[in-house]
């Protein structure tokens, strides 16, 4: 199958209350624009220089979600356009995010990033950790930032059911987060887990944004 035969595919497959992120890192802007001219605007990028580079190439009205780890230092790159940030992992990011927006005259859509696989925890929050860090702390004093959910992966495994208990885990992160810190928030409607080998499952545990990239564009290539 070709790519747009690929993308029409999975598209078919995904509710339409459902947001599909076409992950397009390490792939050309060709691909990315055989996409968008099937109708495609939200894409999603995991290393800055990328994203800015095929931001500046392509046109304006795609929808950029950064979905990598995201380093302070580099959020002044993006704060100018990026969409959605899946990424916040820390009270620091957080506050450098509200900055650099404010500088731009912005609000950015975030999402707080958990840990649920099995893997050691490279990124994400641990609910509990969550809960210590943010105890009656008061998100309005983040006016430009706007938290819309939370994001997560599941183990890199075959073992389904275990997937399927870590997107049940998320689904119950977002609820418990929803009742103690967002209940009058209605903006904070987003879980963002699934990807290419996972996204029905996902979806079946109340995924709203599914991030779908090498069962679109083909394998990547890392050299
Ligand atoms: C690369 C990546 C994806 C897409 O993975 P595929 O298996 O290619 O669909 C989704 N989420 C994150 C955070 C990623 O880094």
């Amino acid at each position: 199958m070709n790519i747009e035969q690929s993308y029409l595919k999975i598209k078919s497959t995904i509710p339409q209350s459902v947001k599909l992120v076409a992950v397009s890192k390490t792939k050309p802007i060709e691909d990315i624009k055989t996409l968008y001219s099937l109708g495609q605007r939200v894409f999603g990028e995991n290393k800055v220089q990328e994203l800015v580079s095929k931001y500046e190439e392509l046109p304006k009205d795609i929808q950029w979600h950064m979905i990598g780890h995201l380093q302070t230092n580099k959020v002044k790159y993006i704060a100018p356009f990026i969409s959605v940030i899946h990424s916040v992992d820390s009270f620091k990011l957080l506050t450098e995010i509200n900055n650099k927006a404010k500088n731009s005259n912005r609000t950015i859509d975030c999402l707080l990033q958990f840990h649920v696989a099995k893997e050691e925890a490279k990124f994400g929050f641990k609910l509990d950790t969550f809960k210590e860090l943010f105890n009656n702390q008061d998100f309005t004093l983040f006016p430009n930032v706007r938290i819309i959910g939370i994001m997560g992966m599941a183990s890199f495994t075959s073992d389904k059911s275990l997937i399927i208990s870590e997107f049940n885990k998320l689904s119950s992160i977002f609820n418990q987060l929803k009742q103690l810190y967002f209940i009058d928030n209605k903006y904070f409607t987003e879980i963002s887990m699934g990807m290419s080998g996972d996204y029905l499952e996902a979806i079946a545990e109340g995924a709203t944004m599914v991030r779908v990239g090498s069962s679109i564009f083909g394998a990547r290539n890392y050299h």
